[in-house]
């Protein structure tokens, strides 16, 4: 299959573009490098199966040839990013999903849209199941993640039920892995940045937030199947292992054996406004209709990727 990955400079979409040339597909990432990096993709520029393509995809789409399937990633994820970006937030989870799906609709090809938990908001049913609706302040600041998602699941359901097009959506919860950029403010990368570097963990508010991590890979098989397998109707993707922020910070710093400390921080910004209280994906739904279920444990999957972490900052 000839297969256009948008926001494939990106840590997740990198990763994909790697499992589905292995596939024997040919794969097309399409990034505007706005967080995404071409070291990201290095490794795959002499493929002949593969190509970048430089392109904002807010603005329309066009790419030569066919196109089979469409994995629709770009965004911008980080809390971070979306904070000081609030308006690009939102016009790549709307123009960019229009745009996506118009390709698709154009091209004949099948759409999987990169949703997330975040559709959820701050949950009041936990663990979360597909069929919950969410509680997600519209006006806060990270309403421009949140909605724009939501928009964006919106508009993937519309085109399938007006134009029959065949379409996936995965609602991915956090995932880590080798390739998160270091500064990207996500708490993976602070805290193993900071446990590698000796400084302190900064653990915000009392770290009493729970979170559930997905190693890469997991995620990744995930997509392809729910590609292959799914239907239209949104998928949790996700590990279900929940944990404190706070026990996360304690879990970085052994398995890193880093002498830091930890520091319980007030954020001054809107970084913890209407920060989600718990997350947890109820995966029934991935495990019913794909077989799918994530395999790596989080120790496992933490040690690669500080390994990963390790080179970035000696380099
Ligand atoms: P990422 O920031 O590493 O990748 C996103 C990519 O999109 C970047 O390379 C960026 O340059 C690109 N991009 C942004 N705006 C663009 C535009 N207008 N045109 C073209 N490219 C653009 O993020 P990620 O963690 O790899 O996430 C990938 C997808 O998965 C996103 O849609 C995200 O919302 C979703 N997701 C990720 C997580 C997670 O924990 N990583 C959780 C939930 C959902
Ligand atoms: N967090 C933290 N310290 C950090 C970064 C994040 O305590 O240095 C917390 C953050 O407030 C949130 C959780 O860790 O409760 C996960 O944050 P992240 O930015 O990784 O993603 P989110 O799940 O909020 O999208």
């Amino acid at each position: 299959m000839r297969i256009l990955i948008t926001g494939g400079a990106g840590f997740i979409g990198s990763h994909l573009c790697d499992e589905l040339l292995k596939q024997g597909h040919e794969v097309l990432a399409m990034d505007n490098l706005i967080t995404g990096s071409l070291r990201n993709l290095a490794h795959l520029t002499t493929r002949p199966s593969f190509s970048f393509i430089e392109h904002d995809v807010t603005k329309p789409i066009h790419v030569d040839g066919p196109v089979d399937a469409i994995y629709h990633l770009a965004s911008l994820p980080s809390p971070v990013d979306y904070l000081e970006m609030p308006i690009k937030t939102l016009k790549v989870g709307a123009l960019g999903t229009y745009n996506a799906l118009g390709l698709a609709k154009a091209k004949g090809a099948s759409l999987l849209l990169a949703s997330t938990s975040e559709v959820y908001g701050d949950p009041r049913i936990h663990p979360q199941p597909e069929t919950y609706w969410g509680n997600v302040n519209p006006v806060g600041p990270r309403g421009v993640y949140d909605e724009s998602k939501r928009f964006a699941e919106a508009i993937t359901m519309a085109y399938h039920r007006t134009h029959d097009l065949e379409t996936r959506i995965a609602r991915i919860f956090n995932t880590f892995g080798p390739r998160m950029r270091l500064d990207d403010g996500r708490v993976v990368p602070n805290f193993c940045r900071q446990a590698i570097l000796g400084n302190p963990l900064t653990v915000y508010d009392d770290g009493s937030r729970t979170r559930s991590f997905c190693y890469v890979s997991d995620l990744v098989e995930g997509l392809m199947l729910l590609m292959e397998r799914g239907d239209a109707m949104p998928v949790n993707l996700g590990n279900p292992r929940e944990m404190s922020i706070l026990d996360f910070a304690r879990t970085i710093i052994e398995l890193t054996e880093s002498p830091s400390e930890i520091t319980f921080i007030v954020p001054q910004d809107a970084r913890t406004k209407d920060d989600p209280q718990t997350r947890q994906p109820d995966i029934t739904r991935a495990r019913t209709l794909l077989g799918w279920t994530p395999k790596v444990r989080l120790e496992d999957g933490l040690l690669r990727t500080i390994a990963w972490f390790r080179e970035q900052l000696q380099d």
